[in-house]
């Protein structure tokens, strides 16, 4: 299968930050493998604007060795590399001062996109919107990019949208959450909306209930600080979760437009009931021999941050009225792997004489390991002995089904930045919606820190606490295996 790749328009993309580790682990690399594929017309620039004194030649050293450490096969290409480099620039600037800005300002061209990559501590946001406005930098159409965390609650979130819209339109700020960015959650919208067989059956009459898990085997690593003040609920729930679940549980908009799909996910969030205390869990992971507890990772021997959360949520309207939706995420757990899976109702009656079993379907879509979607169907189990059934999946891993085209797929952060240059919104987050998500989830933290709550311990490599088994067990269900 050939890749199809559609060229964007020329552009100046400047991205702030440009020497820090998600601009070296992810924008460059990913920017790279856009150029090698054609994507980046030839009259395109990508400036680093950062503290370091760099000069375009030190920057282009930092970019060549970024590639080389975390880029995939492509980094082989050097011939490739070196015309990707070409077009790289550097400005040292200080987003809190006056040096540099005049520089960038000369750098700049009319006529080509102009896009603004916020790849810097959220505190500076406001300073980088004030600075390339009053140096005249900044035009109306100039888009900027905002990356996580945004904000830490409802009036924090707020405040930085009050400054942003000080000198920026909502159709000029693309707030990323990379998850909108992956193929299979681009996928699940696809199989949702672009089949006859799954709509019909996409509500409450039909689906037992959703499942979505986000587990991962590290701990919390280098962030230890940071991840300390934060927790899973506002580093993964507040975001990420919330917004798989608007994607399962928004009604089809009328149209694939970026208003239109934040329309409804937003209607999805406001009809999240208010959880109550008994269907969270939380938890902390134990040391473990060699391996130390989430305490002695984020050097706060008395913290009860949780780095494991899971809870039962109930999205209010006709469509989902009975289907509850459980989410799950944590460190240090038995498998790194991301999935949703809806799972479908019993069949009301069994003909097949001695099938006691209890058979479902059940749609997953994993978005790691091995990115895909997998249906699993009741079939007889071949061979002789009678009506024997036995459940299968029906697997579409997109590496097998796509071949090279797959493998070669794009990184969520190259894929959305490209969406950036085309000025397509629809894979980011509006403000009305971050603020409503931590409108949501406000009350949850602050019922935690009013009756300090302490997390549940767990085992590393385990699945989280016991109690958070409890919460399906309880309503006769139970979670799917952690693979990966
Ligand atoms: P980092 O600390 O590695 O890099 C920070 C960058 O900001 C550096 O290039 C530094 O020179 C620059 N900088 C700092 N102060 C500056 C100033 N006054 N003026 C101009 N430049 C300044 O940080 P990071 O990990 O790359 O994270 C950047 C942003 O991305 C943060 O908002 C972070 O929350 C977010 N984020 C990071 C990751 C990740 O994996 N690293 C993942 C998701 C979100």
């Amino acid at each position: 299968m050939v890749s199809r790749v559609i060229p964007v328009d020329d552009f100046d993309l400047v991205i702030f930050g440009g020497t820090g580790d998600l601009a070296r682990r992810k924008i460059l690399p990913g920017l790279f493998r856009r150029f090698r594929t054609g994507q980046m017309p030839a009259d395109s620039r990508i400036i680093g604007a950062a503290r370091s004194e760099l000069d375009d030649a030190g920057f282009r050293d930092l970019v060549r060795e970024a590639v080389e450490e975390f880029g995939g096969e492509e980094k082989s290409d050097t011939q490739m590399l070196d015309q990707f480099l070409e077009r790289l620039h550097y400005i040292a600037i200080d987003a809190t001062g006056e040096d540099g800005w005049a520089a960038l300002r000369d750098l700049m061209r009319d006529g080509v996109v102009q896009a603004f990559y916020f790849s810097v501590a959220p505190s500076l946001f406001g300073d980088l919107a004030e600075r390339l406005h009053d140096h005249g930098i900044a035009t109306p159409d100039s888009r900027i990019v905002v990356e996580k965390p945004f904000g830490r609650d409802l009036a924090s979130a707020q405040a930085l949208n009050a400054t942003l819209a000080e000198h920026f339109d909502e159709r000029q700020i693309y707030r990323i959450d990379h998850y909108l960015g992956k193929e299979t959650v681009q996928n699940l919208m696809a199989v949702r909306f672009g089949n006859v067989l799954f709509e019909p059956l996409w509500n409450s009459h039909y689906v037992d209930h959703v499942q979505i898990t986000v587990a991962e085997t590290v701990g919390v690593g280098g962030r230890g600080s940071y991840y300390d003040k934060s927790g899973a609920m506002r580093d993964m729930v507040q975001n990420h979760l919330m917004q798989l679940l608007c994607l399962i549980a928004m009604e089809p908009p009328s149209v694939f437009g970026a208003n239109e799909v934040r329309d409804e996910k937003l209607k999805v969030i406001r009809a999240l009931q208010p959880v109550e205390s008994h269907h969270i869990v939380r938890g902390q992971y134990e040391a473990d021999g060699e391996s130390p507890s989430y305490r002695a990772d984020v050097e706060n021997q008395r913290s009860f941050t949780e780095s494991f959360v899971a809870m039962k949520c109930h999205v209010s309207n006709w469509r989902w009225a009975d289907t509850p939706f459980y989410l799950r995420t944590g460190k240090k757990l038995k498998g790194r792997a991301s999935e949703i899976a809806v799972v479908f109702k019993d069949l009301g009656h069994k003909m097949f004489e001695g099938d006691t079993a209890r058979h479902r379907n059940i749609l997953a879509i994993r978005l790691q390991p091995n990115e895909g979607i997998d249906l699993q169907v009741t079939i007889k189990e071949p061979g002789p002995g009678g009506m024997r059934l036995i459940d299968v999946p029906l697997d579409m891993t997109f590496a097998d089904a796509l071949g090279e085209d797959a493998e070669s797929a794009t990184d969520a952060y190259e894929r959305l930045i490209m969406d950036v240059i085309r000025g397509n919104q629809t894979l980011f987050m509006r403000g009305d919606e971050v603020e409503a998500a931590w409108a949501w989830t406000d009350p949850i933290i602050e019922g935690w820190e009013a009756r300090n709550d302490v997390p549940k311990l767990y085992d590393q490599g385990s699945a989280g606490p016991e109690d958070s088994m409890m919460l399906m067990h309880r309503d006769g269900r139970r979670w799917r295996e952690i693979k990966g």
